[in-house]
């Protein structure tokens, strides 16, 4: 498996390098979007991008390959560019890590990317049906009266089948006003999604709750 790590910063990049090369990855380290444009005719098999880049932001460069280029990417960003993390995964990034983060949390992230994105995509979420302009969703072919928080929470599962969001971060991709909110209301919204769900099909669970993690969507509805 081949990494590359677009981060213009050498400590954190050092720090990536031994981690994943110590969990067997092969890791090739450059400091500008442009050096990384040049590396990725090569076959890698997901690339690490710093948002704070010398030359590009990296949100830039990821749109700016994204039309010719499906390489997984995990977008590395600061604390003050929470709302563009958003932004990253519109753009197609699969996920994000926010600095200061463990060299272990990102290989975990890596692997759990590299996971999902080898498995044949024949096996897509069909229990679902998402109307993004009408805003609805329908569940076994029936409309989910949803409220507009219920809606964003429901669909942020939908799009990464499997994956575990954290109350955090939840609230981090939905809420507008996250320092609004708190980790309760991110259950309250869960619970009443899960009721509406079992309106349509009662026989079903499909949201699962990961104790100490967060939420999941099931793979295989
Ligand atoms: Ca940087």
């Amino acid at each position: 498996m081949r990494v590359l790590i677009v981060e213009d910063e050498p400590a954190i990049a050092e720090a990536l390098v031994f981690a994943l090369k110590t969990e067997g990855f092969e890791a090739t380290h450059v400091t500008t979007a442009t050096e990384a444009k040049s590396l990725l005719s090569s076959p890698f098999e997901l690339m690490i991008l710093d948002v704070g880049l010398p030359d590009k932001n990296g949100f830039d460069f990821l749109r700016e390959i994204r039309s010719k280029n499906k390489i997984p990417v995990l977008m590395l960003t600061a604390r003050s560019e929470e709302v563009d993390r958003i932004v990253g995964l519109e753009l197609g990034a699969d996920d994000y890590v926010v600095k200061p983060f463990s060299p272990r949390e990102v290989t975990a992230r890596v692997r759990a990317i590299l996971r999902r994105s080898q498995q044949p995509s024949g096996d897509k979420q069909n229990a679902f049906e998402v109307d993004e302009e009408r805003t609805t969703i329908r569940y076994f072919g029936q409309a989910l009266a949803l409220s507009r928080y219920e809606y964003s929470i429901l669909l942020l599962l939908i799009k990464r089948p499997g994956w575990v969001f954290s109350r955090e971060k939840i609230m981090d991709m939905v809420w507008q006003e996250p320092e609004e909110s708190f980790d309760r209301a991110v259950d309250t919204h869960i619970k009443n999604i899960r009721a509406k769900l079992k309106e349509v099909r009662p026989d079903l669970d499909p949201l699962q709750t990961r104790r100490g993690m967060g939420y999941s969507l099931k793979e295989d509805l």
